[in-house]
């Protein structure tokens, strides 16, 4: 459909006051770049220090301290222990201007590395119980040596900063609270930011930026069943009631709430039970059975018709059978959404920090609790790709998996943009909104 003339009035009117915009962020691009040939060995180095020593969440004490070390010889006003062993940085630039954040994540995964690296993880710890090996296998020393790097970059340019960073370092965000741990600790107070961002090292062609305005990933919400029967022989199951039966149809009824009962148009969900656990012998029926589960939903409506969902299946269905299901729906993480004005806004200075290109992504039903900062201000989480060229992105080892593998390569355009980021948000940012309005 050809543009209307007011839309290409509109669109010539957005060019020329865009060009003197352009001009000085171009002139910030140059900045940073005569900076990076000396930031990036020591990123790449930092990286596989951080990749060799992993720990888990909540226990990223020699992590937290290497951040806060490095701030400080920078000369920024260092917090630590903010959520336990986050570590707040903060840069006050040689001009006035707004606050904005910029986020790494630190904790590392119970996975046994197996990738054939010189800086390959041998470390240990114990989780749950078990002795397990522990890997950056969701990739975030990638993260943790990129603000780094971002950090040195812009405290190099100080006197041109038209504002304050605040750089967070936080600890255990797979799935143990670490952003909500430093939001309660203060980590959003005085200087408090008007925008944050954040990036996750992702399976896409190396050194490229994917993006999406509004929900993109998945808020996880966990759910525990538990269904009560009687307990009686194996050989005579009429004399009991069978909960085993009973979490056998729960599961299968489960699976019609995505399937028959929401509108797939609408948004996607997904219901996953993950562990089932009852009985220890092959002629006992026992009296009960433990079901642990996850939700996936992008909305949180829909997150709370499921929820009341899978209450009412759990135990109608235990009901039909004699038994009883006592059913417990976590409150669950939050949706990650980028606020769509700020995203509009921000995406030429991801397009100049990406030479190998920005695309948009699909909807993931991963999580993340980067949205925990963003309940009262406007964010972008973007992902960037670590997939070697010689390798599909779409059968490379994913997050997670004990053969993800990061190409360091992605390491410079991952400085490039969080600096960017920071310096054109500062220059040019929202005007400010009612706390409680997210946008998205
Ligand atoms: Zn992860
Ligand atoms: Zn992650």
């Amino acid at each position: 459909m050809p543009a209307s003339p007011r839309a290409v009035r509109h669109l010539a009117l957005a060019a020329c006051v865009g060009l003197p915009v352009l001009a000085q962020a171009q002139d910030f691009d140059k900045l940073i770049d005569a900076r990076l040939p000396a930031v990036m060995p020591k990123v790449v180095a930092w990286r596989r220090d951080i990749h060799e020593h992993p720990e888990l969440s909540f226990e990223e004490v020699r992590t937290a301290a290497l951040v806060a070390a490095h701030l400080k010889s920078l000369g920024l006003e260092v917090t630590t222990g903010v959520g336990r062993t986050g570590v707040v940085g903060v840069l006050r630039g040689g001009k006035p201007g707004p606050v904005v954040a910029l986020r790494a994540d630190m904790d590392a995964l119970p996975v046994t590395e197996q990738v054939d690296l010189p800086f390959r993880s041998r470390a240990k710890a114990r989780w749950q119980g078990q002795d397990v090996g522990v890997m950056h296998a969701c990739g975030h020393d990638n993260h943790v040596a990129i603000l780094m790097g971002a950090a040195e970059v812009l405290a190099g340019l100080r006197a041109q900063v038209p504002g304050t960073v605040k750089f967070i370092f936080q600890p255990a965000e797979e799935g143990l609270g670490g952003a909500k741990a430093m939001v309660t600790d203060g980590a959003l107070a005085a200087p408090t930011p008007s925008a944050i961002f954040g990036l996750h090292v992702w399976p896409n062609r190396v050194g490229t930026i994917a993006v999406k305005p509004g929900p993109f990933m998945a808020a996880a919400g966990n759910f525990h069943i538990v269904v009560k029967g009687r307990q009686t022989h194996g050989s005579s199951p009429w004399k009991g009631v069978d909960p085993i039966v009973v979490a056998s149809q729960i599961v299968l009824g489960l699976q019609t709430i995505a399937s028959r009962q929401v509108d797939v148009t609408y948004q996607p969900s997904v219901i996953t039970i993950g562990a089932i656990n009852g009985g220890n012998r092959s002629n006992i029926i026992p009296d009960s059975v433990v079901m642990q589960g996850t939700l996936r939903t992008f909305d949180d409506g829909m997150r709370a018709d499921i929820a009341a969902r899978i209450r009412r299946t759990a135990e109608d269905i235990a009901r039909a059978g004699g038994a009883t299901a006592i059913v417990t729906v976590d409150e669950g993480g939050l949706v990650t959404a980028n606020d769509t004005s700020l995203t509009e806004r921000m995406l030429p200075t991801l397009r100049r920090a990406a030479p190998a290109g920005v695309g948009a992504i699909p909807p993931v039903t991963g999580s993340e609790d980067f949205p925990v900062f963003t309940r009262d201000l406007p964010g972008i989480f973007f992902f960037l790709g670590v997939t070697p060229k010689d390798r599909d992105p779409l059968t490379a080892p994913a997050n997670h998996s004990p053969l993800f593998f990061a190409d360091e390569g992605a390491l410079e355009t991952g400085v490039r943009a969080m600096s960017a980021l920071a310096l054109d948000y500062l220059r040019n940012p929202l005007p400010p909104r009612k706390p409680g309005t997210a946008g998205g």
